[in-house]
């Protein structure tokens, strides 16, 4: 049996459609399960008992079950697991703009990028759109606010998982439903180039986001896995197309990593490579775990890599710093929780 949030608005409607029933009963249960929230189909009130026998023989309503919570005053991490005993994680950050949940795409992730906490657990599976659906609902109803914002910057690769998170993003996408519109969507991937290609043309206005984190293959090489399948040169020719096709400006996110990215020489090769592409680069602070020999960058160097890149006329923005009391680098709450 299938879990409710994990339909789209059309596959309800063709579901009803199928048994000879009226469509627009996908809208009402859309309405009860994300505008008014409810947390069983009897409380469905405008819906016929026939109808809500038929969704209970074939339709799971169930939960992410809540394994820890640690809130800080800007941040709030979430440990879930999911209905197979599998653990995933969301972080919920309080910005001036709004609320930004970042939320995991995956059981573990394959990228096996060399920095990355998550990637310790090799993947165990993709997650299903009810259980990307579930991390925002249910973070909004622990903290009782409303998601603005929306990173799949979590635990995963989501273009590993492209097929559910494309539907996932037509669920919250859905004006009847939870309605985060497409340009409060990012999705961040590692550089996987037909996944970029085929993006590019699916028409919503949802936001890439490109872990680069180096300014040549040397570097790259060394740190993700992923260059070996797709040079930098490919990412970034498939960004260009991207960038044509769809008319939006891309994301750079660039971790800073004491030593192995952060010099001078880096950050004027860096401005080269991306000089003339509509884009900006986010600056990471790396978060330092204890499992992971990377340090971050002085704080000096931070500010130099930024000012270098700005001379050369490239938009750079460092991140702000959340949620490291928290353990809220990728993967880090559940790789603690796994060791207690
Ligand atoms: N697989 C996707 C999305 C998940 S990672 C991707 O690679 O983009 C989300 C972002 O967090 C990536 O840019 C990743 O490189 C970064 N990240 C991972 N570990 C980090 C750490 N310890 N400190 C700061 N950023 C980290």
């Amino acid at each position: 049996m299938k879990n409710i949030y994990g339909f789209t608005l059309s596959k309800l409607e063709i579901y009803f459609q199928e048994k000879g029933e009226k469509k627009y009963k996908a809208t009402q249960i859309f309405e009860w399960l994300y505008k008014k929230r409810i947390q069983s189909f009897d409380e469905m009130k405008n819906i016929s008992k026939f109808t809500i026998l038929d969704l209970k023989e074939n339709f799971k309503l169930e939960n992410l079950t809540l394994l820890q919570k640690q809130e800080d005053i800007d941040v709030c991490k979430f440990l879930f697991e999911l209905s197979d005993g599998n653990k995933i994680e969301a972080v919920l950050m309080k910005h001036d703009y709004g609320n930004s949940l970042c939320i995991s795409s995956q059981v573990g992730c394959n990228m096996g990028c060399s920095f990355c906490e998550s990637g310790r657990l090799k993947k165990v599976r993709n997650l299903e759109p009810s259980e990307m659906v579930l991390q925002i609902l249910q973070v909004e109803k622990e903290l009782g606010i409303r998601v603005t914002h929306l990173v799949l910057m979590g635990i995963g690769e989501p273009f590993d998982n492209y097929d559910n998170v494309m539907e996932f993003i037509s669920i919250i996408n859905e004006p009847k439903g939870i309605a985060l519109g497409a340009r409060h969507i990012t999705i961040s991937t590692c550089g996987i180039v037909p996944k970029i290609l085929e993006f590019m043309n699916h028409g919503k206005q949802v936001n890439l986001a490109i872990s680069l984190h180096a300014p040549n293959n040397t570097i790259r090489d060394s740190i993700m896995k992923i260059n070996h399948i797709y040079k930098i040169e490919e990412v970034i020719d498939a960004v260009r197309k991207y960038i044509e096709k769809t008319n939006r400006r891309v994301t750079f996110e660039y971790i800073l990593l004491r030593d192995i990215n952060d010099s001078e020489a880096d950050a004027i090769e860096l401005s080269k490579l991306l000089s003339g592409l509509n884009c900006y680069v986010n600056l990471i602070p790396y978060n330092e775990t204890s499992h992971i020999e990377y340090r971050k960058s002085k704080k000096e160097t931070i500010l130099k890599f930024y000012d270098t890149l700005k001379k050369n006329c490239i938009n750079v923005t460092i991140r702000k710093e959340f949620g490291s009391k928290v353990s809220a680098a990728c993967g880090q709450l559940r790789a603690n929780y796994e060791e207690e």
